[in-house]
């Protein structure tokens, strides 16, 4: 028997369950059912987003309600209008084989005559934001006269949002007989507070402890200095060639300077905050559940009822004002029993708050080490690699090219081919990353951990050269004509190598390897720290930027993007001025702590649930600059390898 079917569940929630791919309850789902379907309770249930607590109450509701009725007997309140989409679509696809079924979403910022249309033709269960609701109940467009199941959904969230006083009267208008129905990731007093108002000896289930996050869920935090956290944002997103993340920041302006330097700088990204209209909020979703962005910059209020699955990564750019936040905003991954990583990038003085979270989720943070830039090239090398290998080829459409490629690339063996073309895009990693600096507070800029009196060279060939530690080594002796005891260490990597050498020979090798070549391909062979590069780190780098480098100065610094091989990758990441971007994030970071200094008081005790404050306080704060659009802007495809 089904595992729902043994719940007691009719057939057709059965089927639509089954079709949904569910085969078994929720842990929260499996506490919860049994309790609803018997009938006649109130329940105060402490669960957090992503564990199923929307069928943990929809599949009961949907079990309960006379669909052969047109009468209104359920009424879902939740605070925003994504939540209030998302429980629709998910209500109504359990009853998606019950015949007039009829579920209503009703929320601000659509037409209301449209929703009272859809009301009147006798909508069984309504999902509603509280101020329409509110207003609907007002005019008279919706009748909870006959209400017998009120469900509040993120009670804590409908609180924090100040929508404490519609609440109550949306409860008072309805029937005192009624089931009502509470979730709350959170418990603060003004929650129990409903409870104790508007139910009777409710049944209390708690999945997962009180504020605590998910177990599935990584908790990483990394130090940097301030004016690296916006690089540090891309070296995490660099690393993780597939992330799909949401980066949370404190402030609107705070979103659009993020997103707009993400997309400058070749990433997917937008923002989502307050001051857009409710039709550029949708179109960034709809963008973001589609893929189109690899990440979204959200403030936790615009952030707030966003169900979409399978994100990788939560990025805390900011921590957020209100320590309950952190795991609002860490809930956003590993849902329905998905894997999920959320990072906090912060600096030294920040290490303190990270204790206080710890506490409060009750769940160790690991630190961090941000990956240097040739980790990030590693990864992307990989992630480029594993792409090949999967790309579906349309035959159809190469076909009449391939006799052309053919006979351009003859003169080539198959690994002469392979290197190549993984190098186009390799190439330009490399170059962008090859001067990045370490940074991880407290690191000193350049090479980490030089021995006295030896200095670490970095060479652009390695194995897929053919070469090993032996054969490079006597590549290096043989050109530079230093004395092989000089060498004292080989380390080579897929496409690049490190010597230590002694530092009085350095500038020789250097030297004898300007113009050198290895399999007729360009040699550089250059000191590692020598040289302040990386991202953000200087404005004026520009174009081509870095001096020297012939691939680079055989194309004459084009826009880069995915068209020449190797002038894009001169033209492709020098053109990345916006590393320059540095003034910009330390202009962010500054806020940053001047906000700290005013809004430290919530982070003193767990029980700072002063909500609406600190949120009219953050969006005030943003001074509600025009949003300049993205959306007019061609989205330049990421620089990916
Ligand atoms: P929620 O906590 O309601 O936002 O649910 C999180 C995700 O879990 C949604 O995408 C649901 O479709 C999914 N889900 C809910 N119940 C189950 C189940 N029993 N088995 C598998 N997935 C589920």
């Amino acid at each position: 028997m089904n595992k729902f079917e043994a719940l007691g569940f009719n057939n057709a929630i059965v089927k639509a369950v089954t079709e949904l791919g569910f085969e078994s309850p929720t842990p929260i789902q499996e506490k919860v059912i049994p309790v609803l379907l018997e009938g006649n309770t109130d329940l105060v249930a402490l669960a957090q987003t992503g564990t199923g607590k929307t069928a943990a109450f929809g599949l009961p509701l949907t079990h309960l309600v006379d669909f052969t009725s047109r009468e209104t007997q359920a009424v879902i309140i939740c605070p925003t209008r994504e939540l209030c989409m998302q429980i629709t679509r998910d209500l109504q696809s359990y009853t998606k084989f019950i015949d007039g079924a009829n579920i209503v979403a009703i929320y601000g910022g659509a037409s209301i005559d449209n929703q009272s249309r859809d009301i009147k033709r006798g909508a069984q269960i309504v999902v509603a934001t509280p101020g329409r609701l509110n207003d609907m109940i007002d005019r008279r467009r919706v009748n909870l006269t006959n209400v017998r199941y009120a469900v509040l959904d993120e009670a804590d969230e409908m609180l924090n949002m100040g929508f404490k006083e519609d609440l109550d009267t949306i409860l008072s208008q309805t029937p005192e007989e009624k089931n009502t129905w509470l979730f709350s990731a959170t418990m603060p007093d003004e929650v129990l507070r409903i409870s104790k108002n508007y139910m009777e000896n409710p049944v209390e289930i708690t999945a997962g402890v009180k504020n605590q996050g998910n177990d599935n869920i990584e908790h990483i935090y990394y130090v940097v200095q301030a004016r690296d956290k916006y690089a540090a944002l891309k070296r995490i997103a660099d690393s993780n060639p597939d992330i799909f993340a949401i980066v949370f920041c404190r402030t609107r302006i705070e979103t659009q300077e993020i997103a707009e330097s993400l997309i400058k700088d070749g990433y997917g990204a937008d923002s989502l905050h307050g001051d857009l209209s409710q039709a550029q909020r949708d179109q960034v979703m709809k963008r973001y559940r589609s893929r189109s962005l690899q990440m979204l910059v959200a403030t936790d209020v615009a952030a707030r009822g966003i169900d979409v699955n399978d994100v990788t990564h939560v990025i805390n750019y900011n921590l957020p004002d209100e320590i309950e936040n952190y795991t609002h905003r860490s809930g956003r991954t590993a849902r329905a029993g998905k894997k999920g990583v959320s990072i906090c990038i912060i600096n030294m003085k920040e290490v303190g708050k990270i204790r206080v979270i710890e506490r409060i989720i009750k769940k160790k943070f690991i630190q961090g080490t941000i990956p240097t830039g040739f980790e990030a090239c590693e990864k992307q090398l990989f992630s480029l690699v594993s792409k090949i290998h999967n790309v579906e080829v349309n035959e159809a459409a190469i076909e009449a090219y391939m006799p052309k490629i053919y006979d351009e690339l003859k003169d080539l063996s198959k690994e002469d081919i392979i290197k190549r073309f993984v190098s186009t895009e390799f190439n330009r990693f490399l170059d962008y990353y090859k001067n990045a600096p370490d940074l991880n507070a407290g690191a000193a800029r350049g090479e980490r951990s030089s021995t006295p009196g030896i200095t670490k060279l970095f060479i652009n060939v390695g194995e897929l050269d053919q070469l090993d530690r032996n054969s490079l080594k006597d590549f290096i002796v043989e050109v530079s004509g230093v004395d092989a005891s000089s060498v004292t260490n080989v380390e080579v990597k897929s496409s690049f190598s490190f010597i230590e050498v002694k530092a009085e020979v350095a500038e020789i090798i250097t030297g004898t390897f300007k113009n050198q070549r290895y399999n007729n391909r360009a040699v550089r062979i250059e000191s590692r720290g020598s040289k302040e590069g990386g991202e953000g780190r200087t404005r004026d780098r520009g174009r081509g930027g870095y001096g020297g480098g012939e691939r680079r100065s055989s194309g004459g610094g084009s826009r880069g993007g995915y068209g020449g091989d190797r002038r894009s990758s001169g033209g492709g990441y020098g053109e990345k001025k916006s590393y320059g971007n540095s003034d910009r994030s330390e202009r962010s970071d500054r806020g940053d702590r001047g906000g700290y200094g005013d809004r430290k008081k919530s982070y003193s005790g767990e029980k700072s649930f002063s909500g609406e404050k600190s949120f009219s306080k953050s969006s005030s704060s943003t001074g509600g600059g025009d949003r300049k659009s993205n959306f007019s802007r061609e989205k330049r495809p990421r620089k990916q390898l």
